[in-house]
């Protein structure tokens, strides 16, 4: 496959957040106040790190997003700075920043309330107004953490193939989810997505992730890689000997798992992008995937080009 720089782009549009993580003992009860142990402000949002996790391994990256005109601008944005992704698109619209407040409490559980903030912002008008940028991406990266009509319009003026992870599961027009090429999810999210796609057939929780996977290609997905944890994916596609392959991820031993499910996504789009067949892609994504867990948090926790991995 040819790999002009135009052809190689990346564009993911998606959310930026601020995540506020707060260290407590235990989580407070409703109405109860607990005091912190120590509070971080890291970069999140899942399209952010997913195009920080493609960018860092050496993809031409660009990103479509919004952020507010608040003091968390900044903190949303300073991985993908630092990562070298282009933010010419980025929007800085009035009102606050998306931001996630995390609490962790000592048993390692997490309680989570998100905003979305700017990230509203990202509908079918905003992205509309990039359809040059999308017209020329080798691979568009959705995922669902933006309305549901910026990821339609999106979809619609993508160029080149479109990676679409429905996390978090949102109702979109199952024609994105058709189109996706591939749609990547995890357990819970392909059980979701074939319901989408397949309205009324309650055969859902019970199956198997091959029966599911076999079940999103039969509905009409072009190509679906499924992420399971430490046991790696399932890739299911046309070109796919016998129709699904499963891609082991290497043994680790795994500190924080945030943010790896978007290493994978990252890691995945940027190899497609640069000409890789699905599977070889998926290969290295389990193994960007695996260095994720090794280390604490989403973005920080992202191998760069040249770092091993496992
Ligand atoms: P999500 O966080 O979206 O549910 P997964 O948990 O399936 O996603 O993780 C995504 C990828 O990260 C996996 O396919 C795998 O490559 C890697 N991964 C996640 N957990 C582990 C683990 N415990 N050991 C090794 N790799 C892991």
């Amino acid at each position: 496959m040819s790999t002009t720089p135009a052809e190689s782009l990346v564009v993911v549009v998606g959310s930026a957040n601020a995540d506020l993580l707060a260290r407590t003992a235990v989580h407070p009860a409703p109405g109860e106040t607990v005091l912190g142990r120590d509070l971080a402000v890291l970069p999140g949002g899942k399209g952010a790190n997913q195009a920080v996790a493609a960018a860092r391994l050496g993809a031409r990256v660009a990103f479509v997003g919004a952020v507010g005109d608040d003091e968390f601008a900044q903190a949303a944005t300073s991985g993908l700075r630092d990562a070298g992704v282009d933010l010419a698109r980025l929007v800085v619209v009035p009102g606050s920043t998306g931001v996630a407040v995390v609490t962790v409490a000592a048993d390692g559980e997490n309680s989570i309330v998100v905003v979305p903030g700017a990230n509203a912002a990202v509908d079918a008008g905003l992205v509309g107004r990039h359809a040059d940028l999308l017209a020329d991406a080798a691979v568009v990266v959705l995922q669902g953490e933006i309305p549901r009509d910026g990821i339609e319009e999106a979809a619609r003026l993508a160029g080149g193939r479109v990676v679409v992870n429905l996390a978090p599961v949102i109702d979109v027009d199952p024609g994105v989810l058709r189109q996706a090429d591939p749609l990547v999810v995890n357990e819970h999210e392909a059980h979701a997505a074939l319901a989408l796609l397949t309205p009324g057939d309650d055969a859902g929780p019970d199956l198997a992730d091959e029966e599911v996977v076999a079940g999103l290609r039969r509905a009409g997905v072009r190509s679906v890689v499924l992420t399971r944890g430490a046991q790696g994916a399932l890739v299911a596609a046309e070109e796919v000997d016998g129709g699904v392959v499963a891609v082991p991820a290497p043994r680790v031993e795994a500190v924080d798992t945030t943010g790896a499910g978007d290493a994978f996504v990252g890691a995945l789009a940027g190899e497609l992008a640069r000409g890789s067949g699905l599977v070889d892609a998926a290969r290295l994504a389990a193994r960007v995937g695996a260095f994720a867990v090794r280390g604490a948090g989403a973005q920080p926790s992202y191998p760069r080009e040249g770092d091993e991995l496992p």
